[in-house]
């Protein structure tokens, strides 16, 4: 009397399917069906409904066993005649909520959503109600020295913790929490959208299942309390701006025996007042006195491993980059050590006394247009410009 198709031929199953092989099948056809899939398309929804159906009585053992025996008239649907009805036991069952979200990729917000976001909806929620604590992410600046050697460095940083007075609970004492209303304790309603009705988040309890009449005063009725937390931290040597240390279990704390989320810190390096760094690499500036330029010689410089003699050969130029292998910082993966590139900067001398000045002249009046080549390249290139100025103004 019914014009119902067979439950098992729809799922494309035999009648001695295992409850895996109906739940494999089913999830095949809803993802080939599914409305979001299939906009627009009637019979692709009609399809999706008729799956869905006939999922709901052959994936519970004693619909199962009803159907066989008696056919559509044994099973009463969920669904309804002609209705399609989200609500009752159906949308609550576990199975369909696993293959949901397996189909669409829902729970688990992920780390950065919840990092960098901190969304209290992202937060995955467990069967149990056990839920996870949020990561958090804390900005460390620390100055180069710390960074190219690694340091120990205790922190402070503001986490929140289960309220002590209410045991986390959120509601006072001598109360408790109480099954939300809005969706008898289920954490979801359903909401009606055209002919399929989808589930979402109750608002009222936020997908709790319970609410709070008379919330705890000392957190209230959120369940945490903020407190500042202290905590060692090893920096390793090798850290850069941007390096994120993640610290396991250090986040925030679960809520219902859910487990704590993780800290990462994040690090920000200081401008150093001597080096400049690109990755392992560090660069430096050393003024050198005009002597020594001109007649070379031993140059203190500073590197991590302490002070090198950079030797300068005679006549070196200004602005000079001299490249010391093997001098720079280590590496964070400790694969091996940068190079320390050190500019020579000549610094001219001031504040002259009168015996210095005497000693500087008589060094000029000893000099010839050989001693400086660029200034005498200089004076060539003036020279010729001068003759073509004179000859062109002639013309006019
Ligand atoms: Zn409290
Ligand atoms: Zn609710």
């Amino acid at each position: 009397m019914s014009n119902k198709r067979d439950y098992y031929e729809l799922l494309g199953v035999q009648r001695n399917a295992s409850a895996d092989e109906i739940k494999k099948a089913y999830r095949k056809m809803a993802m080939k069906y599914h409305p979001d899939r299939n906009a627009g398309n009637d019979e692709a929804a009609e399809k999706f409904k008729e799956v869905s159906e006939a999922y709901e009585v052959l994936s519970d053992p004693a619909k199962r066993q009803r159907y066989d025996q008696f056919g559509h008239d044994g099973v009463k649907s969920a669904f309804g005649p002609g209705g399609f009805d989200f609500n009752r036991d159906f949308s609550h069952s576990a199975d369909f909520q696993d293959i949901f979200s397996s189909l669409f990729g829902g729970g688990g917000g992920g780390i950065f959503s919840e990092m960098f976001g901190g969304g209290a909806g992202a937060r995955r929620r467990s069967r149990d109600g056990a839920q996870r604590g949020a990561d958090l992410r804390f900005d460390l600046e620390i100055d180069l020295e710390e960074a190219i050697f690694g340091v120990e460095r205790n922190i402070e940083l503001p986490v929140s913790e289960p309220c002590g007075e209410c045991n986390g609970s959120g509601a006072a004492k001598g109360s408790s929490r109480e099954t939300c209303r809005q969706c008898d304790g289920h954490g979801s309603i359903v909401s009606n959208g055209g002919f399929i009705q989808f589930q979402q988040t109750c608002p009222v309890c936020r997908g709790e299942g319970t609410v709070i009449r008379t919330p705890c005063r000392k957190c209230n009725g959120t369940g945490r309390v903020k407190v500042r937390r202290s905590l060692t931290l090893r920096i390793p040597a090798g850290v850069e701006t941007g390096s994120r240390l993640r610290v396991a279990g250090k986040g925030e704390g679960g809520l219902r025996g859910g487990p704590s989320g993780d800290l990462y810190v994040v690090l920000h390096v200081r401008d150093h007042e001597i080096f400049d760094r690109q990755g392992a690499d560090l660069a430096c500036i050393v003024p050198v006195s005009p002597d020594v330029a001109a007649l070379g010689g031993d140059v203190p410089v500073p590197t991590p491993d302490g002070e090198a003699m950079l030797k300068l050969p005679p006549g070196t130029p200004n602005g000079k980059i001299f490249r010391l292998r093997g001098k720079g910082a280590r590496s964070l993966d400790g694969s091996g050590v940068g190079d320390l590139h050190v500019r020579i900067s000549i610094e001219v001398p001031v504040h002259l006394n009168s015996k210095q000045k005497q000693a500087l002249q008589t060094f000029a009046e000893a000099c010839d247009t050989g001693n400086y080549p660029e200034a005498a390249r200089m004076r060539k290139k003036v020279n010729n410009f001068m003759a073509r100025r004179d000859a062109l103004k002639k013309q006019s």
